[in-house]
């Protein structure tokens, strides 16, 4: 890599350097190369990146280029900018991310909205207790968490690293009341009754065959535990829809992100499993259908249906 040591004209200021950085990104075709030149030289200077411009023709320090460097390299490597930085923003909080945890994305915004139109159901009723699978970052039962800081929330993973930052995440966002756990899905809260009013997860949904396809920052640098769905990408899905009626309290759902064209999939595995009564699916802000929402009925409802079926 040519090194931005000197210009022509003298040293580098943070304008000139913005200015080659984007060429030098968009000559790689690296995404949105002027906005991701302004997030890594903000983050190699510790400044906000509003700063960049109040201070423009500023020159920059020899060590200063030398961290901006390798940040510089980092990404031209692929990584992602966020597990460059150590930050994704999330539901407008500030999540801060490893490559032990996928990063949060934009439509899984849509699982958090679809949980609160649940939670928010019969308002006024009494708190509710609300489990996530899978937390990862604990960007999901987080921004929960923050929204309706009157319910009880639990939330596992199976990887102890992903829980430590997802512990870190919530004491950092003011929610530490959420009680984190290890285990393979709903396996360590299996004995426990039934008792959750919400269950909610966004599992790995990839088809195994396909994770290699994705674009290169996924599939060389996120967790691939976090996106391998196995063979078809619903083993997860399957999984946890077969055995989470068994902890959910009566009238209580089972929210799950789905992937592209996986709506029949995860229509037809809850239809086998008679245990819900409401199948429903919610589209992402592209149309895309990424909100699986399954209701075990109440026992009235059951009740009902046990009735009819005697007559
Ligand atoms: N939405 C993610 C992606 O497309 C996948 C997340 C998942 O498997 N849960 O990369």
């Amino acid at each position: 890599m040519k090194t931005p040591s000197t210009t022509s004209e003298g040293s580098w200021t943070i304008l000139t350097l913005l200015k080659w950085t984007t060429s030098y990104f968009l000559s790689h075709a690296i995404d949105n190369p002027r906005s991701t030149a302004e997030v890594l030289l903000a983050h190699a200077l510790k400044l906000k990146r509003i700063d960049l411009y109040l201070q423009y023709d500023r020159p920059m320090h020899a060590d200063e280029l030398k961290a901006y460097k390798s940040l510089i390299k980092r990404r031209i490597a692929r990584e992602p900018v966020a597990y460059i930085t150590g930050t994704r923003e999330f539901w407008s909080l500030e999540f801060n991310v490893n490559r032990h945890v996928l990063i949060p994305r934009p439509e899984t915004e849509c699982l958090v909205e679809a949980a609160l139109a649940v939670m928010r159901e019969g308002e006024g009723s009494d708190p509710r207790i609300v489990l996530e699978l899978g937390t990862g970052s604990g960007a999901v039962v987080t921004a929960l968490a923050s929204q309706e800081p009157a319910h009880s929330y639990f939330a596992s993973d199976i990887s102890i690293e992903a829980l430590a930052m997802a512990r870190e995440n919530s004491v950092s966002l003011g929610q530490a009341g959420i009680h984190f756990f290890v285990g393979d899905w709903l396996a360590p809260v299996c004995c426990s009754k039934a008792c959750f009013d919400l269950i909610v997860s966004n599992p790995p949904y990839i088809p195994r065959g396909e994770i290699n396809d994705l674009q290169p920052e996924i599939h060389r640098y996120e967790p691939i535990r976090a996106l391998d769905g196995e063979d078809d990408g619903l083993g997860c899905l399957r999984r946890i829809i077969t055995t989470a009626s068994d902890c959910l309290a009566p009238g209580g759902v089972l929210l799950l992100e789905i992937g592209y064209g996986q709506k029949e999939g995860v229509e037809a595995i809850a239809r086998q499993n008679s245990c819900y009564g409401e199948i429903a699916f919610d589209k992402d802000y592209s149309g895309i259908l990424r909100v699986a929402r399954l209701r075990k009925p109440n026992d009235r409802e059951k009740w009902q249906q046990n009735d009819s079926r005697r007559l």
